[in-house]
């Protein structure tokens, strides 16, 4: 079983990056309002998530870091997905290529605290803790010396978990999230901040892309509000004067999730075409919101894929809303 987690876990957690990901998403899908991410050493020795979740519960922790173990649907309905996990592949994953400790408490339950070090459970244990859920990650890949062996630099993991955390930051506006580098003598350097955003939706969304993507960006982009056949486009696109240079930001989210799809590129190329002369990478951030049946979000492990059942309706709708926002500027 300890190989079984081993190989999958390499799927799930490809570098630190993919392990906070993972953590984040955990405790967004726990309803959590601030989260912490702290890592030291590039997230090599240290990856920490803290959140104010739900929380869980002393007898659900070993269920928690059991393999496929979820509480997020009970199997039967793959298809039909509202939040980030639904494989209960994580935790284990992460237990079983390094030391992970979960500390956490549930309301009306005492905390308790449990850890998994290449794949061994230790016993669960009561632990002080307010609310919420604490997970430690130390030495990621220590069981696992051919993955260490691929692991870049301190600076260049820690810049990947810095672009993770800043994506799953624009689609939770509500949601504070903090990213503090803890290495060396461990007094913290806060890399990154976003407080919870205040609003309606697009107020709040506004607000978080100039946080994450900068004001010159929100200050220069065009709201995008669009529906077709089921399909919810929301969002921020740059007007055709706005150019980052060579930095490529186009950011697109299906039901919540960032993902990295050939599609949104396609699709804004099309938008943009009268434009691109000016800027061959027109900037965005678009959230795309159907049904879950319209959409499979269960192509691979580390879930950045989605396969759409039609395709064409997506980047047509893209299309002709960007086309559309750009004509109303006045473009
Ligand atoms: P999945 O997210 O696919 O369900 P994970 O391995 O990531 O699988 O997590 C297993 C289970 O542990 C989750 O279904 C959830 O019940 C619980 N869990 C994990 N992280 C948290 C958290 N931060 N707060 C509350 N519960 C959590
Ligand atoms: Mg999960």
């Amino acid at each position: 079983d300890a190989a079984i987690n081993r190989i999958a876990a390499g799927e799930v957690v490809e570098r630190p990056a993919s392990a906070v990901k993972e953590l984040v998403e955990n405790a967004v899908d726990a309803g959590a309002r601030r989260i912490t991410v702290e890592y030291a050493d590039g997230g090599k020795t240290l990856i920490r998530v803290t959140d104010d979740g739900c929380g869980i519960a002393p007898d659900d922790l070993p269920l928690a870091l059991s393999r496929h173990a979820t509480s997020k649907i009970d199997g039967t309905d793959l298809l039909n997905i509202h939040t980030f996990g639904f494989r209960g592949e994580a935790l284990p994953s992460l237990g079983a290529v390094g030391r992970l400790t979960i500390t956490s408490r549930a309301a009306g339950q005492g905390g308790a605290e449990v850890t998994v070090s290449g794949g061994k459970m230790g016993a669960v244990k009561p632990a002080a803790l307010n609310s919420g859920t604490v997970v430690t990650l130390r030495d990621l890949f220590f069981a696992t010396p051919a993955r260490l062996k691929f692991m870049r630099t301190d600076r260049a993991e820690a810049q990947t978990i810095g672009d993770v955390v800043k994506r799953l930051a624009m689609a939770e506006p509500f949601v504070q999230i903090v990213l503090r580098d803890v290495s060396g003598d461990g007094a913290g350097r806060e890399v990154f901040r976003a407080d919870a955003e205040q609003g309606e939706l697009f107020d709040a969304l506004h607000g978080r892309l100039a946080r994450v993507l900068g004001r010159e960006f929100a200050d220069n982009s065009l709201r995008i509000d669009a529906e077709r056949e089921g399909l919810h486009l929301t969002g921020f696109a740059a007007l055709p004067t706005y150019s980052r240079g060579s930095a490529v930001a186009q950011y697109l989210f299906v039901n919540g999730r960032p993902v990295r799809d050939k599609l949104l590129t396609g699709a804004l190329r099309g938008a943009y075409f009268d434009f691109l002369s000016r800027d061959r990478h027109p900037a965005a951030a678009l959230f795309l919101d159907c049904d879950p049946t319209l959409v499979d979000v269960n192509v691979h492990p580390a879930k950045s894929e989605v396969r759409f059942r039609d395709p064409g309706l997506a980047r047509g709708l893209i299309v002709s809303a960007l086309r559309h926002a750009l004509a109303n500027a006045g473009h």
